[in-house]
């Protein structure tokens, strides 16, 4: 099946990829979810919101990112390439804002004035905090009081960008109880606001909407690299949290004769606790709103997780990600904790490219398949850039010397 048939077959009008998806939602917000659907789908297709964010693409956050040759790398590893997409140099750093832009843009053209999430480790936070300043919308973010404290320059950005950062200090007060009172603040204001979700996650249409605005990367990237080369990569890889990165740079090679690779994160190893691979030792189920694979306790609840990488521990992944394996068209794959701290440290060294801890996960993946394939190349998709992770890499891994001989 074609790149655009595809599009137009999945997701389906009741928002299913395959038997995963859908919208698993309190009857008040069904109105609301529909009231997006619709204006997504007639608004998206307009000239004037296709042409606003282009422009906005081009002259606010930098795009087209380049694709760069990491030879030093390569020829470290052996005699496979490895490229890499450069999400890292995406204004504020990583690939969020790619969808937060486009739900900034949606929520203007849909004439509401309010914008609000919530944030773990303040990454999509800051994302949507700076889309709310550049489209001028109001704009709330719930975070626990446990993550404010340890995430301070986030939130700090967040401030200085105009937005409010509300402490949620019930349960835990960490993501969970961020996520039941940004979910609250939207039953009571839906009228005027939007709720952002942070990846390719949650009821209809939110997968597919946060889909359509990361397939840029994968858009770009497919065309450079053959620009660059005059062929295609063997494998393109990415790291997988809730599946945002990965979808949008995966989706325009399913047509292609091309590996696809996502990459979990095992974290400190196979216990549940201990690992955030939800498409690895995960099991179907419904959270959050949709059908999906997920990590469950006991109970049948969603699972504690654990990742070095706080942007990939999430205990479930996107449910087109779940239907994308199920028909064979996706593998997924999986990267330890040391494992992303050797790809940081020589990404770092040979390169002089400092990744996201998320983004090494990939990248700990394309090393490990290089010396294996011996020839040929891989794309990975660099999520994001590792100046948030420098401290707590410092502190627990001093300046890499360590793994100097890691293998
Ligand atoms: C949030 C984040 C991720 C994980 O989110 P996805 O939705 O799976 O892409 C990956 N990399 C970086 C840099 C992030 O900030």
């Amino acid at each position: 099946m074609d790149y655009a048939t595809y599009l137009k077959k999945y997701p389906s009008e009741d928002g299913r990829f395959g038997r995963y998806g859908g919208a698993y939602l309190p009857p008040q917000l069904v109105p609301a979810m529909e009231e997006i659907t619709q204006a997504y789908l007639t608004i998206c297709h307009s000239s004037q919101f296709i042409n606003e964010l282009r422009r906005i693409r081009r002259e606010f956050q930098g795009r087209p990112t380049p694709v760069y040759h990491c030879e030093k790398l390569s020829r470290y590893l052996g005699n496979c390439q490895i490229y890499l997409k450069r999400e890292d140099l995406n204004h504020t750093g990583a690939h969020k804002l790619n969808h937060c832009m486009g739900e900034g843009l949606l929520a203007k053209f849909m004439g509401k004035k309010r914008i609000i999430a919530e944030t773990g480790a303040g990454q999509h936070g800051v994302a949507l905090a700076t889309a709310a300043a550049f489209f001028g919308l109001e704009c709330t973010i719930y975070m626990g009081e446990v993550d404010i404290a340890k995430q301070a320059p986030n939130v700090a950005r967040m401030k200085v960008l105009g937005a409010k950062v509300v402490p949620v200090s019930t349960g835990l007060k960490t993501l969970k109880e961020a996520v039941d009172a940004a979910f609250e603040d939207y039953l009571q204001n839906y009228k005027e606001t939007i709720y952002c979700i942070g990846s390719a996650v949650g009821p209809h249409p939110f997968p597919m909407i946060v889909r359509d605005f990361q397939m840029v990367v994968g858009e770009e990237a497919r065309e450079q690299f053959k620009d660059m080369m005059g062929f295609l990569p063997d494998v393109v890889t990415a790291c997988v949290g809730g599946g945002s990165n990965s979808i949008g740079f995966f989706l325009p090679f399913i047509n292609d004769p091309v590996e696809i690779v996502g990459v979990e994160p095992l974290g400190r190893g196979e216990n549940l606790g201990d690992h955030a691979a939800s498409m690895s030792y995960g099991t179907e189920g419904v959270m959050h709103g949709f059908d999906s694979i997920m990590l469950k306790d006991a109970n049948g609840n969603p699972a504690p997780v654990y990742s070095i990488a706080s942007g990939l521990d999430y205990p479930s992944v996107g449910p087109e990600h779940a239907f994308l394996r199920e028909v064979g068209r996706v593998k997924y794959d999986i990267a330890s904790d040391l494992e992303a701290v050797n790809a940081f440290f020589k990404l770092s060294r040979y390169e002089g490219i400092i990744p996201a801890l998320e983004s090494s996960h990939a990248l700990a993946y394309a090393m490990r398949r290089a010396k294996e394939m011996g020839k040929g190349s891989i794309l990975v998709n660099l999520s994001g850039r590792g100046d948030k992770d420098l401290d707590y890499v410092i502190e627990h891994y001093g300046y890499g010397e360590d793994f100097k001989d890691f293998d």
